[in-house]
Formats: structure tokens, sequence, C-alpha cells
């Protein structure tokens, strides 16, 4: 297994919600939640292109400004995404301050945001340095249901959760990594070029193997054209590992609908980032609130089959039971008792 990403959780499990996820081979970043980023450096929150929002919290929102105030003056775009309503809420936060001087700056800094609603993204807008951050409404990005962000390498999912308002949770789902042996290309007298990019596309579209590629032959002068199927390419000249998943859950209510709707996003994920903010014997406050405890994430971990399951999120009032909370979650993870299951209520196969 090979990441182009590398995550990490922003602050500390008791702290604001984030996660940060740095191309490894690239100066790029990707943020989950903005909630405090005091611990993220103006480099890291440079590199970001994409900043993904659970909803408008306080605690998964606050670090926009921080965010704001190292990109101004960037030529790169910043996209933001988020749940219905998200961008009034961007256009408030903007129109809270004075922007008189920096209409006159050279590059013009632009801000996309895009709605999610259900699993549609339905509304969108832009703000501009050069007009003062004066909300332009634009037409979402035209994508498939349930994604928010489909490049060539990676796509980022989302499903809409209940927390009593909105919620969205996020998967980012790499792709194929296909790396071109070059001289084994050479070996086949096959050539380096444009088509290359094709035979990778195809790959990842699953096309059959049977597929046939006409290229002209490196024997000079022959002119002639070499047919070589999909099938021999993949076996002699490419290298294919599969890609990681990654899951981001927070801030939802232990329901039916949440519970398979987390498990569908999460199912197999090599790293599930999921909230655990109460421990079982406050499951009462937990669901007032609309949140996890920390058995229910355990839960929902296991029945999503993840690989490894960090738990964070966990309100300060377990400050001096952070142990606690932690055995929670792994023994829910490892699988209920016989008497646990009878009080699990979404216990049996979730389809
Ligand atoms: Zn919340
Ligand atoms: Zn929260």
């Amino acid at each position: 297994m090979s990441s182009l990403l590398q995550a990490k959780l922003i602050n500390d499990p008791f702290g604001e919600a984030g996660l940060y996820l740095d191309f490894r081979f690239a100066k790029r970043a990707l943020l989950f939640d903005l909630g405090d980023l005091g611990p993220l450096s103006p480099r890291e929150l440079r590199r970001v292109s994409h900043a993904f929002v659970s909803h408008a919290h306080m605690d998964h929102l606050c670090g926009f400004d921080r965010l704001l105030g190292v990109c101004l003056g960037r030529s790169q775009r910043l996209e933001l995404y988020g749940p219905p309503a998200f961008i009034d809420r961007i256009e408030h936060k903007l129109s809270a301050y004075t922007w008189n001087l920096i209409a006159d700056n050279e590059t013009d800094f632009v801000i996309g945001v895009a709605e999610l609603h259900g699993d549609t993204l339905a509304a969108a807008a832009e703000f501009h340095t050069k007009d003062a951050f004066r909300r332009r409404d634009v037409a979402p990005p035209a994508t498939p249901s349930g994604i928010l962000l489909d490049e060539e390498e990676f796509r980022v999912k989302a499903v809409t959760l209940d927390h009593g308002i909105p919620c969205l949770a996020f998967a980012l789902e790499e792709k194929l990594h296909i790396n071109v042996w070059r001289d084994r290309l050479e070996r086949l007298g096959l050539p380096v070029g444009p088509w290359l990019n094709g035979l990778k596309q195809a790959v990842r579209r699953g096309e059959s193997d049977e597929m046939l590629f006409t290229l002209a032959s490196m024997e000079e002068g022959t002119g002639r054209e070499v047919r070589i199927s999909l099938g021999r390419l993949k076996t002699e000249v490419l290298r294919i590992t599969s890609g990681e998943k990654l899951a981001y859950v927070v801030d939802a209510a232990y329901h039916c609908g949440n519970a398979t709707r987390i498990v569908e996003l999460a199912r197999g994920a090599d790293q599930l980032f999921i909230e655990a903010v109460f421990l079982s014997e406050d499951a009462d406050i937990a669901a007032r609130r609309r949140h996890l405890t920390a058995q229910q994430a355990g839960s929902l971990a296991r029945r999503a089959e993840v690989k490894r399951f960090i738990p964070f999120h966990f309100s300060p009032r377990y400050l001096d039971r952070e142990e606690q909370l932690r055995a929670e979650a792994s023994t829910a993870l490892a699988g209920p008792s016989a008497d646990q299951k009878e009080n699990e209520p979404f216990a049996g196969p979730i389809s």
C-alpha cells in the first residue's frame, strides 16, 4: 500500500475538530473541518487547495479566519464545501471585515464555495478579492451523486448525517496508483508519449484486458504499427497498486439512518477518524446532543470493517478519563459480548 497522502489530526483529541491531509509529492494539502487551526504553520495552510466542512458549529468553522488570512494574496483558488446555508455563513464571515484596500491587490484571490444538499451539489458561489469579496452566485460543479471532488488520483465523497442539523461526513478514496516501467517499454519497442495517459485511464476505467492499443513501432524507418493488448501492457509495462481510503465522521446522532450511512461511507477504509464524544454511561446526554459515544463509534468501525480506527473529538468532561474512552471504543471495535448485543439497537447486518 502506498499513499499519496499523510493525514494528521490538527488538535489533540479533546481539542477542536480538524484533519490535515498533506500530499507527499506535491505542495498541496486538504482540510476536513476548520476548527482551531493554530497548530498548523502558515506554510502548511498556504498549501490547502480544498477544505471540506462538516457543519457550521463553532468548533468546526472558527479557523476559517486564520486560513483566509494566510491565503490572501495567493493566486491559487481556495475551494470550500459545506452543508446547506454554508455559502451564507462564508458570506457573513467575509462581510464582517473591511476590504477597501485589498481590491487593488495584483492577484485576485478567489474563494469558491459549494453546498451539498442531501447528496447533490445544489448551490455554489465565488468571492473575489477584486470585488471586495462580494458574493457571486455561480452554477454548482456537476458531479455524480455524493461526489464532491473527482480528480485523476483521488475522489472525495460525502454523505449527509443528522446532528439535529445536516452534518457532512467525508471519505477520500485514492484511485489506483499506476507507474510505467520505462525500460520494459523500450524492450518491447514501444514509444513513450501521451498514449500512456490513455493507457492509465483505461486501467482506471476497468477496461477489458482484450482492449487493443495500436502504436507506431520504435523500429526506425519501418513505419510499422504494433498492436498490443491492455492485459499484456498491464503485466509487462505497468506497476499497479491499490490506493488508500480514509473516512472522517463527526457530530452525528446514533440512529439507524446515520449508522447505515456511516457504515456505507467508511466500509473497508484504511483509516477511520470518528468522533467518540461521550462515555456510554452518559449515552442519554449523547442522544440529546446528537453525538456518538465511544462504544457506538467503535461498533460502527467494526461494522464498516475498517483497518485503522482513530477515535477523537472527546468531550472535555473526560479530560482525566481518556483511557476509559479509548478502552470503551476498542472493546466495541473488538465486538460486543452477548449481553451488550442485546443493548445494541443496530447490531444486525446493515444493508
Ligand atoms: Zn456539532
Ligand atoms: Zn463538534
